[in-house]
């Protein structure tokens, strides 16, 4: 898809619901300012009317798709090339519309680790990788996000893994198909009474809990437990502050909400449709004066 025309082009959010999203607040102030003629669209897509919504991608005027909840998953199958480590997650929230083709990607993986290298932890190569070998992660869910974070951070070389959900079965699924490709030590856990911390520890909510109600993934006496430098990364962030975000600054330890991977898993999508570096001042400006 070529974006050097003045046709009106159409770029937008799949998913069900969807009218809760800031991916407009953020992506169209990015095609605004660049001068380029998209308009970012809520596409409300129904399960049974996604394969439709798919087609309907390859529409000479449309760039692509964000993918979010319920279809990340189930989208795979309609695309015709998928980036591997989109596809070790299972899980697609990029879509691109290139010469006739549908390309899936997974900007929720990076967008992570861009967030917490941007909270300073991690060092970010010349080549766009960032290392994390130094680190320890405590990983709270084992949910589709959870998925691209687990991946994300085994990708980055994390030291050793721990994933706590509250169904077990899922945690060791999830650790059984990381270290089929990766060597270091995964471990999964239902109960934080048995969490043996290893700092420094990289703390990663990828829980809905907190985000209707305020309840915390992590007990208070978890949380003190924890070495003062421990780094505490809520997903959520709407509410900014949750209750985890709340006692974990209370206690004193580093802590962020879930806007910056937000931002940045957007930013990696705009310009995987355009070709453009995103002008990501922009973005966090529209962000933030909407937050
Ligand atoms: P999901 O697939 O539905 O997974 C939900 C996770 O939360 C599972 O691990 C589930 O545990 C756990 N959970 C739910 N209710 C629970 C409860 N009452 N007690 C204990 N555990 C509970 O959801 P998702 O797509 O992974 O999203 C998770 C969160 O990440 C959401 O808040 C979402 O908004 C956020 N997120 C943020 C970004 C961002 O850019 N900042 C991107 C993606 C997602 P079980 O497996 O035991 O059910």
């Amino acid at each position: 898809m070529s974006i050097q025309n003045t046709r009106q082009l159409h770029v937008g959010l799949i998913g069900d619901p969807v009218a809760h999203s800031f991916s407009p607040r953020l992506q169209q102030p990015a095609f605004d300012v660049l001068g380029i003629p998209a308009r970012y669209e809520l596409w409300h897509t129904p399960a049974n009317q996604l394969l439709e919504r798919i087609r309907s991608l390859c529409e000479p005027d449309c760039l692509g798709a964000n993918v979010t909840i319920p279809h990340k998953e189930a989208v795979l199958p309609f695309l015709d090339r998928i980036d591997p480590l989109a596809a070790r997650i299972g899980a697609v929230n990029t879509i691109v519309h290139q010469d006739d083709y549908l390309y899936g990607y997974n900007t929720d993986a990076r967008g992570l680790l861009m967030a917490l290298h941007e909270n300073g932890l991690g060092a970010l190569y010349e080549d766009g990788t960032i290392d994390l070998t130094n680190y320890n992660a405590l990983l709270l869910g084992a949910g589709g996000a959870a998925r691209g974070a687990a991946f994300a951070l085994a990708e980055a070389g994390i030291k050793q893994l721990t994933i706590l959900n509250r169904h077990l079965e899922r945690a060791q699924r999830l650790a059984a198909e990381l270290q089929q490709y990766y060597d270091q030590p995964i471990f999964s856990l239902n109960d934080a009474a048995f969490l043996i911390p290893r700092s420094p520890l990289i703390v990663i909510n990828a829980t809905s809990l907190g985000m209707h109600e305020s309840v915390s993934p992590l007990a208070p006496e978890v949380l003190s437990r924890l070495d003062s430098d421990s780094f505490i990364y809520d997903m959520i962030y709407n509410p900014t502050q949750t209750l985890l975000l709340g006692q974990a600054r209370l206690m004193g330890f580093s802590a962020s909400n879930g806007l910056s991977m937000l931002l940045h898993q957007g930013a990696l999508a705009f310009t995987l449709w355009t070709g453009q570096p995103a002008p990501l001042a922009v973005m966090r400006m529209a962000l933030t004066q909407e937050t």
